[in-house]
């Protein structure tokens, strides 16, 4: 399927590994260019030079931590003034734990990255889209959204805020062109799934072959996602076929969550 978005620009954060880079991966493949964004920087150059080398498309890496002011300005920058299109929205997720292990600054860093961070980005960039009559934001959020996960109790609250300011957000750019969508992945092969393992792993004290074992029972489709999976996604919401889709959250999951709608 052509997605009719070749030429356009987009900004991918969080975006050197796992599923921002699938998302990126999956833009390039359909002509966009990206400015790509993640902390270290030498993981960022060679992803960007993979995909750059892949697709024959511009890859701007930017190193900077999408979650501060600062990080988000030297990104915005690299941008120019040129407009971006597409806004990719992604940032690592907090840690684990129970409902009495975090404090307020705990609290505040999850906000600042999982809901503060992609409201500031689409407020600096919605702008632009709005004056071109056209745009895409997704957000990579969470399946926890609409399913909560009781050991991510940081998640859970910082993606539930998000969603509930894209909820009205979203119909009030609609009328301009902007289209905002929300992805909620499940279980996926990436290094936060592996992260997530080892902490059933050190605190249940069982094998990593049985703590994925019992998470892919969970799983109707009997595998992790993949990022070239969640990246097909995001670039189908990023295209010109995803104009009525407003607003939305949308579970990849395999089926795990047991939800009618
Ligand atoms: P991942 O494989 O660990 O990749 C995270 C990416 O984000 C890396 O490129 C990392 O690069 C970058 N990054 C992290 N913090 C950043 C920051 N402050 N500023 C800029 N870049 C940053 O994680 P993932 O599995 O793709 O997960 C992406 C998001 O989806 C996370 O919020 C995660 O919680 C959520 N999620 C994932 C799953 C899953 O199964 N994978 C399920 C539900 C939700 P640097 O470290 O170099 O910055």
């Amino acid at each position: 399927m052509d997605l009719g978005i070749a030429g356009k620009r987009a900004i991918v954060c969080a975006g050197s590994k796992g599923l921002g880079r699938g998302c990126a991966e999956a833009l390039a493949r359909a002509g966009v260019e990206v400015i790509l964004n993640a902390r270290n920087v030498d993981t960022l150059a060679a992803t960007a030079n993979d995909i750059a080398a892949a697709t024959g498309v511009k890859i701007t890496p930017v190193a900077a931590d999408i979650t501060t002011p600062e990080g988000r300005a030297e990104v915005l920058a690299a941008a120019g003034d040129a407009g971006v299109d597409i806004l990719v929205n992604n940032a690592g997720g907090p840690p684990p734990g129970v409902w009495s292990d975090w404090d307020r600054d705990d609290f505040i860093a999850a906000l600042d990255a999982n809901m503060l961070a992609p409201i500031a980005m689409m407020q600096a960039l919605m702008p632009g889209m709005i004056n071109r009559g056209w745009g895409r934001v997704v957000n990579i959020t969470s399946q926890s959204v609409r399913a909560p996960i009781a050991q991510l109790g940081l998640s859970n609250s910082a993606r539930s805020g998000l969603t509930g300011f894209v909820a009205g957000t979203a119909r009030q750019v609609a009328p301009d062109g902007v289209v905002i969508n929300n992805l909620l992945p499940g279980i996926h092969a990436t290094d936060r799934a592996k992260s997530l393992d080892q902490k059933v792993v050190d605190d249940e004290g069982i094998s990593m072959h049985d703590a994925k074992a019992r998470r892919l029972a969970t799983i109707p489709a009997r595998r992790y996602g993949s990022a070239e999976d969640f990246g097909a996604m995001c670039a189908f919401l990023c295209s010109q076929h995803a104009g009525f889709i407003i607003g939305q959250n949308i579970m990849l999951d395999g089926g795990a969550a047991n939800i009618s709608v």
